[in-house]
C-alpha cells in the first residue's frame, strides 16, 4: 500500500526519478518497481500537487492509484501547454483504468484488454512458494517442474523469490507454454519457446539464447588426470578400495580454478577428507564439487552468483589428499556423474535467419502481457 504524502526525502528523489518520454515531452511512460508512489511519477512530469488532491478527490476509483505493485505501468499524456489530457493506468493483472482530463473534470474509463487480446495466460502470483502458487493458479506439475528447470539458472528459489514476485504464462493451445516470464522487484526474464530444427521445442531469452550454460571440460588448467572416474579403486591413505565418483585434475598447488559454467556458489566449506571444498549449483539439478583447495577466491560465500570462467579458488591438497590436484566432481540429481563421459546439454541459440521473427513474437508477447 502506497502513501500518498510528501516527505521532503521524497523530493530528492523525484529530481532523480527521469522519466521515459516521447513526442515532445508529452507523453511519459512510468514503471513501478518497488517502493514507488503514483505522486512520484505525477510529479515528475510537472504537474502540480493541487491538481493531484483534485484528481484523487474526484471519484473513489482514483484510489486505484495509490495501490500500486512492482510491474505495473502508467502513462501520463500531457497537452501541447503542458496540461493534463490523459492518464492511463495498467496493472499487470488488471484491465487498464483510462482517465481522461479536460481542465475541468475527471472522465473514467475501464477497457477489458482481454477481450482485445487474442492472448490467453496465467499469473502465478507468489504469496508461499512457486510450486504452491502455481498449483493454485491451475498450472500442472510439469510445467512447474519446466519452470524451475529453467529460471534456477539465473534466480536461487529459496532466496531470491518474493512474496509478490510473478510469474506469466502465455498460452498458444500446447500443453506446455508459449512464453514463461518472471517479473521480480529487481529483474524480469523472459523466456519465448521455439522449435528447433528437429521440431524440439526449447526456451530461449529474447537475446536468441537458451536461460542454460555451456561447461567448460576442465575447471582447472592440469598437466594430466591423474585419476579417472571408478566404482572401484585403490586407496592408499585408507588401503582398501573405494569408488572414486570423481575426476583428479594434476595441478600445482595455487593453480587457479574457474566456474566451468554459470551457477550459484551453495557451499564453501573445510571437511576432513574434501577439505577446503566448493560446491557450485547450475539450474535445478546440476551440482559440481570442487575438493583439496590450497584456498578459496576472496570473497567467495555460499548464495554468491558465479559466471563462467569466474575464479572460485585455487588447487592444493587439504584434507584426504595424496599431493596437490583438483578432485571435480558432477552430480545430477545427487547421482554422481563421469565428467570425462557425460553430454550436458549446451546452450543453444535461435539460428541468425529466425531471429527476426522470433523476436517480434517475443515482442508483441511482452507488448500485450504489459511487461517491459
Ligand atoms: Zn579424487
Amino acid at each position: 500500500m502506497q502513501k500518498s504524502f510528501l516527505p521532503s526525502f521524497i523530493l530528492a528523489l523525484l529530481l532523480l526519478c527521469v522519466p521515459s518520454h516521447a513526442a515532445e515531452d508529452h507523453d511519459f511512460s512510468f514503471k513501478v518497481s518497488r517502493g514507488d508512489a503514483f505522486y512520484k511519477f505525477f510529479f515528475s512530469t510537472g504537474l502540480s500537487g493541487d491538481l493531484l488532491n483534485k484528481l484523487m478527490s474526484s471519484d473513489k476509483r482514483a484510489q486505484r492509484l495509490n495501490n500500486i505493485y512492482p510491474g505495473d505501468r502508467f502513462r501520463i499524456i500531457l497537452n501541447d501547454d503542458h496540461s493534463l489530457k490523459q492518464i492511463v493506468f495498467s496493472p499487470l493483472n488488471d484491465n487498464p483504468l483510462n482517465i481522461y482530463y479536460d481542465g475541468r473534470d475527471f472522465t473514467y474509463e475501464k477497457k477489458d484488454a482481454r477481450a482485445e487480446s487474442a492472448l490467453t495466460y496465467t499469473i502465478v502470483n507468489i504469496q508461499k512458494s512457486l510450486n504452491y502458487d502455481a498449483k493454485k493458479a491451475g498450472v500442472d506439475a510439469e510445467v512447474i517442474k519446466m519452470m524451475v528447470d529453467h529460471f534456477s539458472w539465473e534466480m536461487d528459489f529459496s532466496r531470491d523469490l518474493r512474496k509478490g514476485d510473478r510469474f506469466v504464462l502465455s498460452w498458444n493451445g500446447d500443453k506446455t507454454p508459449e512464453a514463461m516470464i518472471y517479473v521480480g522487484d529487481r529483474k524480469t526474464i523472459a523466456l519465448f519457446s521455439h522449435k528447433d530444427s528437429k521440431g524440439i521445442k526449447k526456451y530461449h531469452l529474447s537475446n536468441g539464447f537458451t536461460i542454460n550454460d555451456t561447461f567448460t571440460f576442465a575447471p582447472v588448467k592440469y598437466s594430466r588426470i591423474s585419476s579417472g572416474f571408478s566404482k572401484r579403486r585403490w586407496h592408499p591413505k585408507l588401503k582398501t578400495y573405494r569408488p572414486h565418483r570423481g575426476t583428479d585434475f594434476a595441478a600445482p598447488t595455487g593453480t587457479p580454478v574457474y566456474a566451468p559454467a554459470k551457477g550459484l556458489v551453495k557451499y564453501v566449506a573445510t571437511l576432513s577428507g574434501y577439505g577446503n571444498v566448493i560446491y557450485l549449483k547450475h539450474g535445478s539439478e546440476l551440482v559440481t564439487v570442487y575438493a583439496h583447495l590450497s584456498k578459496f577466491a576472496k570473497g567467495l560465500k555460499s548464495g554468491n552468483r558465479v559466471k563462467k570462467g569466474e575464479l572460485i579458488g585455487y588447487v592444493g591438497s587439504t584434507g584426504m589428499s595424496t599431493g596437490p590436484h583438483l578432485h571435480y566432481e558432477i552430480r545430477i540429481n545427487g547421482v554422481h556423474k563421469d565428467a570425462e563421459k557425460i553430454r550436458l546439454d549446451k546452450r543453444s541459440a535461435v539460428p541468425n535467419s529466425e531471429m527476426p521473427s522470433f523476436q517480434k513474437r517475443a515482442k508483441r508477447i511482452l507488448f500485450e502481457l504489459n511487461i517491459k
